[in-house]
């Protein structure tokens, strides 16, 4: 419900795409395309991804596949539901045989990391798993404090750094130490996310992934990718960049309870081809919830 309210907007966009094909026929084709492509656009699919949609449907009307405007809307979802499944990559977390599991939780300030963290915690908790958090925002204050905040709501440990200004790869080495010796099956790892221009922020991030490596090698499992659902298509070059530096292994969403903007999420997983693991739906212990990409084009189309 909370998915399906966050997009009213992009469902509103979209909306037009039902009234043009209702009165579709044949010799209407091109303007209807044009049409369903300005709404495809105002909706953040981006140009390129709008462009193989509205060409494949083209092709397949005019070769006769597609002979009613409700097989042109059917056509359509296929299409979205495609780009977003049709990748090798899993949407379930794969967290290997290694103990303890090692997710970092990567993004820009303001994405939603700690936030997602917390959540994640909540959630792999109810599954039975022993949780320690890491607060890797060394950069940030507030931000292990926020950490902090939710270990007491989940009542997951947390490890924070025992002076100010100390290194995030020391702190999460330290955690993941901890993680091992004491039994924990999974370290979340919360890091900073000041500008992601920022090259050391990126630095940053790479020693952070080595320091874990050398206490459990294979690990860190996880490297997800923190976006706000509701900054459209700029979260792409950001999302290009992470993964160039850091490799990301999949991506929570953030803030789809908003005012989300639906296209980028299908643009940023062909173009990244990397999958969309949570989603985020609010502030809330149990705002988070495993992605699903029919009920996100069911949400998105009316
Ligand atoms: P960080 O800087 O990336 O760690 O971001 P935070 O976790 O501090 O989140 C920034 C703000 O976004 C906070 O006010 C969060 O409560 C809020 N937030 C995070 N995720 C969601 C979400 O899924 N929905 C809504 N509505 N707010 C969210």
């Amino acid at each position: 419900e909370k998915l399906f309210s966050g997009f009213s907007k992009t469902r509103d966009n979209l909306a037009v795409i039902d009234e043009l094909l209702l009165y579709w026929n044949l010799s209407d084709t091109d303007r209807v395309l044009d049409e369903l492509e300005e709404a495809l656009l105002v909706s953040d699919f981006g140009p390129k991804i709008t462009i193989k949609i509205v060409e494949s449907l083209r092709d397949d009307i005019y070769a006769g596949k597609l002979k009613s405007g409700s097989e042109i809307k059917d056509a359509l979802k296929r299409s979205v539901l495609g780009f977003l499944t049709n990748k090798e990559v899993k949407t379930e977390l794969r967290l290997g045989f290694r103990k303890p599991a090692v997710i970092m939780i990567v993004g820009v300030n303001g994405g939603g990391k700690t936030t997602s963290l917390g959540k994640l915690a909540h959630r792999l908790k109810q599954q039975g798993a022993k949780i320690l958090m890491a607060a890797g925002d060394t950069f940030r204050a507030a931000a292990s404090d926020q950490l902090e905040i939710w270990s007491e709501r989940t009542g997951c440990e947390i490890v924070v750094a025992e002076k100010e200004q100390a290194k995030a790869s020391s702190v999460l080495s330290q955690a993941v130490k901890r993680g091992k010796e004491q039994g924990f099956d999974i370290v979340l790892c919360d890091t900073s996310g000041r500008l992601h221009t920022n090259y050391s922020l990126m630095e940053e991030l790479i020693s952070c992934k080595k320091a874990i490596a050398k206490i459990v090698p294979g690990a860190p499992n996880e490297i997800l990718l923190v976006l706000d659902g509701t900054t459209g298509l700029n979260m792409l070059p950001q999302a290009r960049e992470f993964n160039e530096v850091v490799g990301i292994t999949g991506l929570i969403l953030t803030k789809l309870d908003g005012s989300a903007r639906g296209g980028c999420v299908v643009s940023v997983v062909d173009e990244l081809g990397i999958p969309v693991k949570f989603v985020g739906v609010g502030e809330g212990v149990e705002d988070l919830q495993p992605f699903d990409a029919e009920t996100f084009v069911d949400a998105i189309f009316s």
